[in-house]
């Protein structure tokens, strides 16, 4: 049986960039079928609906996140405009053993993977003899360790040479201000250097994640765990790495998420002409494409969650981080909506489900009044209101 979900990715605290445009990054050695499943990513999730802009640059794209409840503001609002919220991925090309030492381009790929806030490591366990392995015979196990021990490679030397740095300064020019800094990347050291760990392998204090926060390391973004199955392997839903994936991230990155997949069988899938015949297929062999649950654990293990705007011109998705209050969710939608922001009048998606309509869930005191102190949650419908200096403006997007 494929490894039941562990935990959420979101098990430690944030280490990374502060923002909401963030990205996923698929990392792996070549030929394990990266391009393919960015590319039944991008052709499943996008051409669909039209978004705009889905396709960013040939190697990053941007698919929508799948959510039953914006499916059903939609529905029910039947807007002339939907938006959903967008997960950012990029395809970045395969690692090979000695790229932290600038093997096969290795340097350029890693700063790519730099620029990503979170990586979907993707490893192969399908066996085809028309597909060449550069390693020789599959070993998703093997290419596990090749990719890990990269990327703790380019951190350790980064980490080094700015250690090298700080000592002058604090060891040796008895510098006080950078000494917590410097404490922090010692710690840091007996990590990843010692004891040969990815850095969020290690709990972290709040100073810590500060220090953390302003080096991006490679091993402290969050890894999603993608494996990549022959079909006949997806549909029996077994294949003999399995087991031994899952004692491999327990042991190096214990509580991350693990999701096996096809990327064949999604191509197929994106393959079938006829929505019907596609899902008497799946109904047939039992079986359902793994694409939503990748795109949803990604959008989470970027600490990202959105609130809602919703009428009959528009249903919108607002990318936020969590934990943000209500006049900064009000400025996503607008600055001046943060400046002049009065209050944000809130009802709880299931409210407005289970009342049925915006006034019956008034009626029912479920339309809630905000302050500036409201963390938004996720999922939340909002109509915020703000003063533009000439009175009271409503900012519904109508
Ligand atoms: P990348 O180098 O990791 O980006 O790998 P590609 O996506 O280019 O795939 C390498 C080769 O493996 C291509 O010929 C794909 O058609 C093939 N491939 C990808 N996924 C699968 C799969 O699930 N099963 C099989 N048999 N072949 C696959």
């Amino acid at each position: 049986m494929p490894p039941k979900k562990v935990s959420e990715p979101e098990r430690k605290p944030l280490i990374g960039r502060v923002g909401t445009n963030l990205k996923v990054g698929i990392v792996g050695v070549p030929n394990v079928g990266k391009s393919t499943f960015f590319n039944v990513l991008t052709k499943s999730a996008a051409p669909a609906e039209n978004f705009p802009f889905c396709t960013i640059d040939p190697n990053e794209s941007r698919v929508p996140v799948p959510d039953d409840r914006f499916d059903y503001l939609c529905n029910y609002f039947k807007p002339a405009s939907k938006v959903p919220a967008f997960l950012n991925i990029v395809d970045i090309a395969g690692l090979v053993k000695g790229a932290s030492e600038g093997q096969g381009l290795g340097n350029a790929f890693l700063s790519h993977i730099s620029a990503c806030d979170a990586i979907f490591h993707l490893c192969r366990a399908f066996e085809d003899s028309d597909v060449t392995h550069v390693e020789g015979e599959v070993d998703p196990i093997r290419d596990l360790e090749i990719i890990g021990e990269e990327l703790r490679l380019k951190d350790e030397d980064q980490l080094m040479k700015n250690l090298e740095k700080l000592e002058r300064t604090v060891v040796r020019g008895n510098d006080k201000k950078q000494k917590p800094e410097y404490d922090a990347l010692c710690k840091i050291k007996s990590i990843l250097v010692d004891q040969k760990q990815h850095i969020r392998f290690a709990d972290w204090t709040v100073n810590d994640i500060e220090i953390l926060n302003k080096y991006l390391f490679l091993t402290s973004k969050p890894a999603i765990y993608l494996v990549n199955l022959a079909e006949k392997d997806y549909i029996k839903k077994k294949n003999k790495w399995l087991v031994k994936i899952k004692e491999w991230v327990d042991k190096n990155d214990p509580g991350a998420t693990i999701i096996p997949f096809s990327g064949m069988f999604e191509q197929k899938l994106t393959e079938f002409e006829d929505p019907i015949l596609k899902q008497k297929y799946l109904e047939d062999n039992k079986v359902s494409s793994a694409l939503d649950k990748i795109i949803l654990q990604g959008y989470k293990s970027l600490q990202l969650e959105y609130f809602f705007t919703a009428g009959a011109d528009e249903v919108k998705a607002w990318t936020i981080m969590k934990g943000t209050k209500a006049p900064q969710a009000a400025g996503r939608i607008h600055t001046d909506f943060e400046k002049g922001f009065i209050m944000a009048e809130v009802m709880k998606y299931a409210d407005f489900k289970e009342e049925g309509s915006e006034a019956a869930a008034k009626a029912a005191g479920k339309y809630r009044q905000q302050g500036r102190n409201y963390v938004v949650e996720d999922g939340d419908i909002i109509f915020f209101k703000f003063n533009a200096g000439a009175g009271l403006k409503d900012a519904k997007k109508k």
